[in-house]
Parts: C-alpha cells; structure tokens; sequence
C-alpha cells in the first residue's frame, strides 16, 4: 500500500470515512472519473472553475496587489458578486493589516505510516499569537455547522496545525486554544463559520486520525458504502451498480468537493521534521 499511496489528505479521509470503495478506486487504483458526478454537468464544472479563480483572486489580495488592479479580472456574474462580497465583508476587514498572512500554504506531518498533507487557503496570525485558518467556500447552498464541524476537513485543518505549525509561533507548536478555523461563503458573506479548538478535540482529532492511518494501511479489502444516498454523487456509479442518473450538484457540494493534492511539490511544503 505505501508504495501506491503515501499522503493523505482531508479528501482522501472523508472519501474512506464515506465508502472505503470510493476510496480504493479514487486513490488506490486512481480511475478517472468514468460517470458526470452531478447534473447539470457544464454549469457545475464552469462554477468550480470560477470558484478556484475566486481563490487565485484572494490570493493575490493578500499578498498585496491592490483592489482595484483586481477588480478587472473577477469578469463574470458570480465572480463578480463573490469579489464584491469579499471586498465588503465585515469579518473580513483589516486582514491585510495583520503582519502574518500567509496564503496557500501547504502543511505535512507524519500519520502512522503515511504523510498527512493540507492546503490552506490562508493561514493569519493575529494579536497574541492567535491563529486563525480561512477556508473560502464558494457553494450555492450554506452547509449547517453541524455537518462543517464534523467532516475531516475541520479536523484535519487544525490539528496539522498544532502538528506542523511551529514555525509559525516563533517555533513552539501552537496550543489548540490559539487556534480558530473560518469558512467564509462568498454566497453568504454575513454568515461565516467559526470554530474554536480545545486541547481535548486536538487530542480527540489526532486519536482519531492516526487510527483510520492504520486501519488504511493494514485493509485487505475496500467495501462499498451501506448508505446508498451517498452513491448518487459519486462518479463511481458505474463500477458498483448504483445507478446512472446524477444527483443536483447544489445539494451536495460538500460531499463532491476534493482537492488534488497529487501534483503537490514537496520541496515547499513547510514541516515538522522527521
Ligand atoms: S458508487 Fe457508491 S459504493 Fe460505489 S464507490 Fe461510489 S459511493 Fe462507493
């Protein structure tokens, strides 16, 4: 197995938390998407693409090129409205003037026998050395907390962080009580969600993490999911006999939404050692 897969991500976690068979054939077997995942296919694709330029947007916000240089390039409806958003939003006021903003930065840490691996969109330490991960989101629909706090995403984002931070806090590892993650909706700019991390979720998160690493590394077999909702925005349909029609994308952003962390340079990921 190591030999075939050696990082893990939030994605490649919430895809075996969610049917282990999606996982073996996304990252094991790496099968291109044979099935449409959601319909309709064309305005999906052409939103994810707006909402991974929306991120090169910010990007370049905050590493200081001025608004109004941008402001030309977010040159369709969503981009536009998305920009604007970002531009006017209270929470996210006077990011610029902190000295520590460090956006898309890509964290490693040793996980049992694998590499955990994330991208962040942005990482900003503010006063008293609290930290806060901003994660912008561009779905039609607003997730509830609930189902945010739980996904792999929330856990992985904070925990590495305690992991593999320290050269963000003068080289002593952040205590999770510095931490806060931020998903920021450019859809709904007035609503983001915000979540603190205590030393017993760290504690929770790691137990958790390091546990599903070795039941990765050590699994003979890949089973299908029991939860057949699941299957109906998978692109794997066809290999498991789930059916053909696709589900509405707008329900189901969180579940479909995977980073490609293949193509990562490892020579810039910022680490612990090891
Ligand atoms: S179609 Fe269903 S069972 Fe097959 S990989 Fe996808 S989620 Fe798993």
């Amino acid at each position: 197995m190591s030999e075939i897969l050696n990082t893990l991500s939030q994605s490649s976690l919430q895809d075996y938390y969610d049917c282990p068979r999606r996982f073996e054939l996304r990252y094991l077997q790496r099968l291109a998407y044979p099935a449409i995942e959601t319909e309709p296919a064309l305005e999906n694709e052409k939103h994810q693409k707006e909402g991974e330029y929306f991120h090169r947007l910010v990007q370049q916000h905050l590493i200081g090129i001025p608004a109004e240089q941008i402001n030309k390039l977010a040159n369709t409806e969503n981009l536009q409205r998305w920009w604007e958003n970002y531009l006017q939003a209270s929470d996210l006021r006077g990011l610029r003037d902190l000295s520590g903003l460090y956006p898309e930065v890509t964290l490693s840490a040793p996980l049992g026998k694998f590499r955990l691996v994330a991208k962040y969109d942005l990482i900003a330490i503010g006063k008293k050395d609290q930290v806060t991960i901003y994660d912008w989101k561009t779905y039609r629909k607003r997730p509830k907390n609930d189902l945010l706090h739980i996904r792999w995403q929330t856990r992985v984002y904070r925990s590495l962080l305690v992991q593999a931070g320290a050269h963000f806090n003068h080289g002593k590892p952040f205590a999770p009580e510095q931490i806060e993650m931020v998903y920021w909706f450019a859809d709904f700019p007035a609503d983001p969600a915000r979540f603190i991390y205590k030393a017993d979720q760290y504690k929770r998160d790691w137990d958790a993490l390091t546990k599903i690493a070795d039941e990765i590394i050590t699994a003979s077999t890949f089973p299908k999911t029991d939860e057949v909702s699941k299957c109906s925005y998978c692109p794997y349909r066809s290999y498991c006999n789930r059916g053909i029609r696709a589900g509405d994308a707008a329900d189901a952003e969180l579940e479909t939404e995977a980073e490609e962390l293949f193509d990562i340079n490892f020579e810039q990921i910022g680490e612990i050692a090891f």
